[in-house]
């Protein structure tokens, strides 16, 4: 029973309002097994296939999130079941979305996914394009969607001051998209911040969930 134990190390350590998403991609179904049978029920994958077959051979009280990009062209893969998608960084992919939630007669939840990172990445939006986002007509008319929150990842560094300056930069695009755009929406209250090795420094700033994967299931090689 070593998953169970890392997972209740880890819920030992945070706050009772942090949700831990236990990230079991790469990992075989025996070891979400595990960890299920331990109790716990909330868990995240990354690539659309992978999450599928799992969900299809596994419990179906287990909360699935969606963590990593998302293309277009998978999104029916997982919109029969998904929790929560992550990483959501454009209209296209989120009409997508809505058109296979709708489908699924759902609302989908999803996490505006932003680049607070220093390293080079082509994913993630900055403050400016999430706010023209949201201002579209294109978004209003999504009813099928509902965006909860937020999403980052910090630089993969030691150098601590800059993880919580990443984060807190999170925390306060968070709290900007929130006075602007979803001040009476009590549902958008999600800042998804923090991995194994800066989940602490996440949840110094604000984090409300954590994606937690190498730390409870071991490294992925
Ligand atoms: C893999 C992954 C994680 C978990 O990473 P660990 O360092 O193993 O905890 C968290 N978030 C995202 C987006 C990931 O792809």
């Amino acid at each position: 029973m070593i998953i169970p134990q890392k997972i209740k190390t880890i819920l030992e350590e945070i706050p009772a309002n942090v949700k831990l998403v236990a990230v079991s991609k790469t990992k075989p179904k025996e070891d979400i097994i595990e960890a299920y049978e331990g109790g716990y029920r909330v868990f995240g994958e990354n690539k659309p296939q992978e999450l599928a077959q799992k969900y299809n051979e596994l419990p179906k009280d287990i909360e699935w999130h969606f963590i990593g990009h998302l293309q277009t062209n998978k999104v029916k893969y997982i919109a029969p079941f998904v929790q929560l998608i992550h990483a959501v960084d454009s209209i296209k992919l989120l009409k997508e979305i809505n058109k296979q939630a709708l489908k699924n007669n759902r609302v989908i939840k999803c996490l505006l996914q932003f680049h607070i990172a220093s390293e080079e990445t082509k994913f993630g939006l900055n403050l400016k394009e999430a706010k023209e986002l949201l201002a579209s007509e294109d978004f209003k008319s999504l009813k099928s969607i509902q965006i909860v929150g937020v999403m980052g990842m910090a630089t993969y560094t030691d150098n601590e001051v800059q993880i919580r300056n990443e984060f807190g930069n999170l925390k306060s695009i968070f709290e900007s998209l929130k006075s602007d755009s979803f001040l009476t929406e009590n549902e958008f209250k999600e800042i998804s911040m923090g991995m194994s090795g800066d989940y602490m420094l996440a949840i110094g700033e604000g984090s409300t969930m954590i994606r937690v994967g190498s730390t409870i299931f071991g490294s992925r090689y």
